[in-house]
């Protein structure tokens, strides 16, 4: 493609995972680093800003941007080199977590840091530098990546390693795709010793319970996570289950080539055997209110107070929630948002106790509550704390908007009072007030700096960019 002969195409709705936010934009989607330059050239002759786009997981605008170019790399999706002796991998940007795993796993390696879904793109999950259920041992996706090169406005290319252009690697990885796009990326594997985990899964009564649980299952398990109910008020507030996992040691698996297969890895693709998955949402809609919530919420605690252990492979353990195909529908129309706080543990629990607390208040309580507990890590848009994540799923109705972003607002204050942070793949509602509040000045200004200088004609500009950093 030519610059010259760039069409523009129509405009074109995108949304953003939960369905609560919609932008018109003109998409394309390259297929090399050739036409990813057009497009940059072709966005400042006519004076227009350019959003990379990888699925379009992110809950909140990172990857929408309204009246402006959108870049979908999803058509980048290339391994370029696996070493089954080393674990060392190079794939395009456009490469999923599912593609990942499934071209590692049957060598015996499995990614070390994933999302809570597999369809995400790796070119995604750097630019928000995922954290998965083992965030306090292994930090961020970041600190897998071995090296990458990607592409900037002016058209140069950077290669970057944690010792080689160190400002650009710990920079752009977290950097929200605003400072160039990743074109390519290695990343070292973890070598694993089955395709299956050990789970012990047990239920804790309330919040203090809760947080002790997580914190002391970090240090003995390789994954650990919460479920909490977030509509259970009183004694029962915070309370939940908890699902610490262990790495099957060598030896232990008799059976290690067939755990490996990807056919071992699915879940079933119906419901009691009847049901197709892709009609399960439909099932979940009259549910999706505050009374029909705490009813499941409440058989879902009361189910698991039996303490368990099973086996489970690793994708349906990381993964759970991609079984339920388009499960955010259920959710109706208005969509969702993600509220995720991520607060040091010596505030966590006073400052999430108010956090529940009001939401029941307000008659807006979340839907679906998740911890995990974190490291900090040296990424200059970094998320993490030496504390706890608890991330609350709210449904959005056209009655609820203008009262929802009021709590938000109510919200942000508490956790930065707390000395908390966010993410920006999450939250929908950061104002600039909060975010310099969290990252501080001298942050701010190192990334603007470096904005200045990989982007100097401020070409990538996404609406999440523009909402809290336009105006800092
Ligand atoms: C069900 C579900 C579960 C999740 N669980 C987790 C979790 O456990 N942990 C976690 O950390 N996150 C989680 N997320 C969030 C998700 O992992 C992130 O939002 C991730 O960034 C989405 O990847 P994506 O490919 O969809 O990227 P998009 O959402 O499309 O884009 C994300 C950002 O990356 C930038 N970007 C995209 N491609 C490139 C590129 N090639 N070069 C530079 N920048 C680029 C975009 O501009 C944007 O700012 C979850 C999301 C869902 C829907």
């Amino acid at each position: 493609m030519t610059t010259a002969t760039l069409p523009y195409q129509s405009l074109t709705y995108l949304e953003n995972f939960g369905h609560s936010l919609r932008a018109a934009s003109y998409l394309y989607k390259p297929t090399g680093i050739e036409e990813i330059n057009g497009i940059f050239k072709f966005a400042k002759r006519n004076n227009l800003t350019v959003a990379l786009r990888g699925a379009g997981r992110s809950y909140n605008d990172a990857a929408l941007n309204s009246g402006g170019i959108v870049m979908d790399l999803t058509g980048m999706n290339k391994i370029l080199a696996w070493n089954p002796e080393t674990g060392l991998i190079t794939a395009e940007p456009g490469v999923t977590l599912e593609k990942l795993w499934k071209t590692v796993l049957p060598d015996g390696w499995w990614p070390p840091v994933v999302s809570g879904t597999m369809t995400t793109t790796l070119g995604g999950c750097l630019g928000m530098n995922i954290h998965g259920k083992n965030n306090f041992k292994l930090g961020p996706i970041g600190e897998q990546v071995v090296e990458f090169t990607a592409l900037l406005t002016t058209g140069a290319q950077v290669t970057c390693s944690p010792t080689h252009n160190g400002d650009l690697f710990h920079s752009l990885i977290s950097g929200m795709g605003m400072l160039g796009v990743f074109t390519s990326i290695s990343l070292q594997m973890k070598k694993v010793y089955s395709g299956m985990l050990k789970i012990h899964a047990f239920n804790v009564p309330g919040l203090d319970s809760h947080l002790d649980a997580i914190a002391d299952c970090a240090p003995e398990n390789s994954y650990t996570v919460g479920w909490l109910d977030s509509t259970a008020s009183g004694k029962g507030l915070g309370r939940g289950q908890i699902h610490a996992a262990q790495y099957i040691q060598e030896g232990e698996d008799p059976h290690p080539a067939k755990t490996f297969q990807v056919a071992h890895q699915t879940l079933p693709g119906t419901l009691f055997g009847i049901f197709p998955k892709s009609i399960i949402h439909y099932f979940m809609l009259p549910f999706m209110i505050n009374p029909g919530v705490r009813l499941i919420n409440s058989a879902k605690y009361f189910a698991g107070m039996r303490e368990s252990h099973y086996l489970q492979s690793h994708a349906a353990f990381h993964f759970l929630l991609d079984y339920v195909p388009n499960w955010e529908k259920a959710y109706g129309n208005g969509g969702l948002i993600q509220y995720q706080s991520f607060v040091p543990k010596e505030t966590a629990k006073d400052a999430w106790q108010e956090l529940l607390t009001l939401s029941h208040k307000r008659g807006l309580p979340a839907f679906l509550g998740v911890t995990k507990r974190h490291r900090p890590d040296k990424f200059l848009l970094s998320h993490a704390v030496d504390g706890f994540s608890l991330a609350l799923d709210f449904k959005i109705t056209s009655g609820s908007r203008p009262r929802m972003h009021a709590m938000l607002q109510e919200f942000d204050k508490i956790i930065t009072d707390a000395g908390g942070r966010f993410y920006f793949a999450k939250n929908s509602e950061t104002s600039p007030e909060t975010a310099s509040k969290f990252l501080g000045e001298e942050t701010i200004a190192r990334f603007k700096t470096l904005k200045r200088r990989t982007d100097p004609d401020n070409i990538l500009e996404s609406d999440l960019y523009r909402r809290v950093f336009g105006n800092l």
